[in-house]
């Protein structure tokens, strides 16, 4: 049976500047993400992809074009619904983890639960959980500072997965990593996205990770060049 369409990109335009100061960063892209979905946006610098990102994690708004997830337009958000979404539905990863320093690994994941519920027993042991399962629970009371990146970044997807998101936005998570810290955190992404059926999108230029994904939209100028595989 086809998978559903999760996330649905109709010619999306992300224009910058005015007259001859004026910047096509994205001139009308369209693509579609199925549920369960490892997928990887890639091209040169410069193509549109941070631009790209930033509209689909509702940073920033778009020129025009549409972004469907789940059948809705999120573009027509409003602002309050527009961070409930960002905080409840989608899981982030950043390149450079974005972890706040003064508080714990364990303290980090709780973070975007404590929003609501402040701290419950059921969230430390849910936290504890996915500590476990991420190969870190000893390292529970570090603070980021006292962490290789690697792990800085299992933390991060810690965070992001303590949320039960529908979709994971990862932007470069690997380029701040050495090349056996990035294999580590491909690895994990494949896993969460096999063993959960977490949909994975991924900003990514490194080739040898090309083979993790199940499809790659190529960028160039703004514009897609083709879809891999
Ligand atoms: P990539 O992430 O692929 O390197 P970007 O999305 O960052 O590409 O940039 C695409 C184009 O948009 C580039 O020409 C860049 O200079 C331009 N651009 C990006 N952000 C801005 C901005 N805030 N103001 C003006 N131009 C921008």
């Amino acid at each position: 049976m086809a998978k559903k369409i999760i996330l649905s990109v109709k010619n999306l335009v992300r224009t910058y500047g005015e007259g001859k100061a004026k910047t096509e960063a994205v001139k009308g892209i369209s693509f579609d993400v199925k549920k369960g979905e490892f997928i990887a946006l890639s091209g040169p610098s410069g193509s549109g992809k941070s631009t790209t990102f930033h509209q689909l994690s509702l940073l920033d708004n778009p020129t025009s074009g549409i972004i469907n997830f789940c059948g809705q337009n999120i573009i027509k958000l409003n602002e309050d619904d527009k961070s409930n979404f960002r905080l409840k539905r989608i899981g982030y990863v950043f390149q450079h983890y974005e972890l706040l320093p003064e508080l714990t690994a364990i303290e980090n994941i709780y973070l975007p639960l404590m929003v609501d519920k402040g701290i419950t027993t059921e969230i430390k042991k849910k936290a504890e959980k996915i500590l476990n399962e991420m190969g870190l629970l000893e390292r529970k009371d570090h603070y980021p500072a006292e962490l290789s990146g690697g792990e800085q970044q299992r933390i991060a997807i810690a965070r992001a997965l303590i949320k039960e998101p529908e979709m994971i936005l990862a932007d470069e998570p690997t380029a701040n990593l050495d090349s056996v810290a990035g294999i580590k955190i491909m690895e994990t992404l494949k896993k969460l996205n096999k063993e959960k059926g977490i949909t994975i999108f991924v900003i990514n230029h490194e080739k040898a990770f090309e083979k993790y994904f199940d499809r790659i939209i190529l960028l160039k100028d703004g514009k897609i060049e083709r879809i891999k595989k």
